[in-house]
């Protein structure tokens, strides 16, 4: 049995049993990690010896019958932009390269305080600002699936994490798309969480009136476990409301008899791919069969949603980004003066997208453009929301594709920003919205990964999950996997 390939599920069951213990399990990660991370190049930093440090302290705990949380003892990855204590973090940007945080974000000191066995920190884009992780401030990753193409982004290396096998369930974040995405091009499920369901404390900022975090996982079952545990108040983020965590893993069981589910005729553009538009159609095909009832519907204002997320997002990186001025923490040049250390540090530290989006979003919120651009995105964000208010009064969950293209090669958009861009097409309305989405895989176009994205009202998670999971148990797409050599 290779233990690096069980799911999460799976893996709490074998420790239970005792068929297998947690530090056989963690190795059994590392061994695919030593294996194929120099082609796949998911990881930043790994930490081997904290690792099975942790997963023997479990496998002594279960020696004695301690009760132990689901998660204990099961290998995780988390994205680099997530803070953890001692364990160095970078956000993949140069300016951090060796900064080591004195605490944990709220998510990493969830998964500790269950026992959870970090392996590492994932690659991403910088600061979580792409769709390709080639924005890594140190070097690309590679999609498992095909080495020559990109995994998605930005949180591209927890994605290939999951789909190399090199861990059992990852973290990442989502702010236009960044789970989403790289769980369609990885072939994996992938949950992007309302606005406000997870902490974000401790998870670096890029946009914070959009930044979500959430898990990807080999399957929605696994994806339902640990939601339950992440989800919820804190008072160390006050987006966190105190609305009660459903029980995620019963909601999933229920059938989806007589659900409505939409389908957005502004979601099949000229120029997306026609494999891309036939997983979904046959998707949707899946769901009628299974009880639902495909209703088509229509989101007007979706087409304003890029425009809208690329004035917002670089407004709010350029504030978020005003920290990182090499005299609180990372890399620090020496100028002359107050000024020089500001410019020194930050033209060498600081990546080319991120500077492009500092510029674009200091631009936008300067006196005589604010209402021209800023103030106009927040009324064009308030149509995109409202669009799904009405969606949602006459549908349950609404099924649309995640990117209009499966993954591309490396290098093929990285110099044209605004190619990258629309490729968040499908993904940046919800996000506008604070709603959630989960993305599952659904099949494939010219032998390339090809995932679903269904979309729920705002905390209505357990719906998307339970929607997600019944297309799991009757369809095979999730197990596929890619074949490394
Ligand atoms: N691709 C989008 C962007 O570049 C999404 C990024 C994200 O969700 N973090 O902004």
């Amino acid at each position: 049995m290779e233990l690096n390939k069980l799911t999460l599920l799976e893996s709490f069951t074998g420790l239970r049993e005792k068929k297998f213990s947690s530090e056989e399990l963690t190795r059994a990660c590392f061994d695919n990690i030593n294996k194929f991370d120099d082609q796949v190049k998911a990881f930043i930093t790994l930490d081997k010896a904290g690792a099975l440090a942790q997963a023997k302290a479990v496998d002594q705990k279960l020696k004695n019958d301690e009760g132990v949380s689901p998660l204990a003892g099961i290998p995780v990855a988390v994205k680099d932009l997530f803070c953890t204590a001692g364990l160095r973090t970078t956000g993949a940007s140069k300016i951090l390269e060796n900064y080591v945080p004195p605490f944990d974000a709220t998510a990493v000191k969830i998964l500790k305080d269950n026992d959870a066995v970090i392996l590492g920190k994932t690659n991403c884009d910088e600061f979580a600002m792409g769709g390709s992780t080639e924005n890594s401030g140190f070097f690309p990753t590679h999609n498992p699936w095909d080495l020559e193409r990109v995994p998605g982004g930005s949180s591209g290396g927890s994605a290939a994490a999951i789909a190399a096998d090199m861990c059992i369930y990852s973290l990442g974040t989502d702010t236009g798309g960044s789970i989403r995405q790289p769980a369609s091009y990885c072939s994996i499920s992938g949950l992007k969480v309302s606005y406000g369901r997870v902490s974000r404390y401790g998870v670096m900022a890029m946009t914070s009136s959009l930044d979500t975090i959430g898990p990807f996982g080999k399957n929605v079952e696994d994806i339902a476990l640990i939601l339950k545990y992440l989800a919820g108040r804190d008072v160390k983020d006050s987006t966190t409301p105190d609305i009660e965590v459903d029980n995620y893993s019963e909601e999933i069981k229920k059938d989806i008899k007589g659900l409505k589910i939409g389908l957005p005729k502004e979601y099949f553009i000229e120029g997306m791919d026609e494999g891309v538009r036939q997983v979904v159609l046959e998707a949707a095909k899946k769901f009628e069969e299974l009880g639902a009832e495909i209703v088509d519907i229509s989101l007007p204002h979706s087409e304003l949603a890029i425009a809208t997320y690329y004035i917002i997002v670089p407004s709010e990186v350029s504030s978020n980004m005003a920290r990182y001025d090499g005299i609180k923490y990372g890399l620090s040049k020496r100028g002359k003066d107050l000024l020089d250390i500001y410019l020194d540090s930050r033209a060498e530290g600081l990546g080319k997208e991120v500077k492009r989006r500092v510029m674009i979003g200091t631009y936008a919120l300067s006196a005589g453009y604010y209402d021209a651009y800023y103030k106009k995105a927040m009324q064009t964000r308030t149509l995109v929301k409202r669009d799904f208010e009405n969606a949602f009064e006459k549908v349950d969950v609404i099924l649309t594709p995640v990117a209009p293209t499966p993954p591309f090669k490396l290098g093929e958009n990285i110099n044209d920003p605004l190619k990258m861009y629309l490729e968040d097409v499908f993904t940046t309305p919800a996000s506008l919205a604070g709603i959630c989405g989960l993305v599952v895989p659904a099949g494939f176009s010219n032998n390339l990964p090809v995932g679903i994205q269904l979309l729920g009202k705002r905390f209505d998670e357990k719906t998307v999950l339970r929607v997600g999971h019944q297309y799991q148990l009757a369809t095979g797409w999730h197990k596929q996997k890619p074949v490394l050599k």
